[in-house]
């Protein structure tokens, strides 16, 4: 496997496996890497001639300056990973390699066509429109034939695929099931900072949206709505940023459970300091 850490090399790399035919695909990642990504690279590396992972923290997608300070960073441990399951390029630029100076001051636009408006958009101001700029920079840089993208973020993969539209990028975005411990919990690179305690606390979260999936489409979503955000705020240390039964395209809230086939609940919930998020398909 190759660590490459400037634009001139990957260009380099790149370029060589678009003139000999070679299928290109890419998981762009911020590193801290756990099973949930390596289940993404793997998928990559079964379809693709060539894998590509990016590691990058990218600066311009934290709207919260602790949490960018904060995020682990672990490249080593990453590294070995991905050479363990068939990457054969990892991508880890500094800021300074992705951004000139200009760019970091200046917020990246782009037309969400509302998609940014709820959910993370709404508690995350500028947050999408960094994951915007900087995965169509990976894009052109790295010109996948496929990019892999999680299902746990799931206003993130709504975007990408409105990007890669408005944009004419030439490449296929797949969405990638949620990986989960055991337990329920979601995987996730923030669980690395949970206490052991906290941990326990967590699992609480995917436990009440599995248990809502039984008492959905029979009761009023807003009394579903309600009953669940009540039901993890009774666990001291656990408390939901947000809880939104949305449809899965538009991503706006729904008020009827009949308005539509693609129903998703998403929540955020703030354990302790750690904010995670997750979500479940309803419809
Ligand atoms: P991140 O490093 O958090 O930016 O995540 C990189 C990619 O991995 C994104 O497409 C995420 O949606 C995906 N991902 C992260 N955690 C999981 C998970 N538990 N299951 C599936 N995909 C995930």
């Amino acid at each position: 496997m190759q660590l490459i850490t400037t634009k001139k090399a990957l260009f380099e790399v790149v370029s060589h496996a678009k003139s000999t035919g070679k299928t290109i695909g890419f998981v762009p990642t911020m590193g801290a890497l756990h099973n949930g990504h390596l289940t993404l690279v793997k998928r990559c590396v079964s379809e693709n001639d060539l894998c590509f992972v990016s590691v990058f923290v990218n600066p311009t997608q934290f709207n919260d300056k602790n949490d960018l300070a904060n995020y682990p960073r672990t490249l080593e441990a990453d590294a070995q990973l991905l050479a363990s399951v068939g990457c054969q390029f990892v991508f880890a630029p500094n800021a300074d390699e992705m951004y000139d100076a200009e760019e970091m001051q200046k917020p990246f636009e782009f037309d969400f066509g509302g998609l940014d408006e709820v959910m993370e958009g709404r508690f995350r101001p500028g947050h999408f429109n960094g994951v915007v700029q900087v995965v169509s920079k990976l894009f052109q840089l790295v010109q996948p034939t496929r990019a892999y993208f999680g299902e746990k973020d799931f206003q993130q993969l709504a975007i990408i695929r409105r990007m890669v539209t408005i944009m004419n990028f030439p490449v296929e975005i797949v969405g990638c099931p949620i990986v989960r411990e055991e337990s329920g919990l979601a995987l996730s690179s923030r669980n690395a900072l949970l206490t052991p305690e906290q941990r326990q606390l967590a699992v609480h979260i995917s436990q009440v949206l599995k248990e809502s999936c039984l008492f959905a489409l029979e009761t009023p979503v807003h009394e579903l709505h309600d009953a669940l955000v009540a039901a993890v705020n009774a666990r001291e240390g656990l408390e939901v940023e947000y809880f939104e039964i949305v449809d899965g395209k538009t991503l706006q809230p729904i008020e009827k459970w009949e308005e539509t086939n693609d129903i998703v609940g998403c929540i955020t919930v703030y354990c302790g300091k750690i904010r995670l998020i997750d979500n479940i398909r309803y419809k």
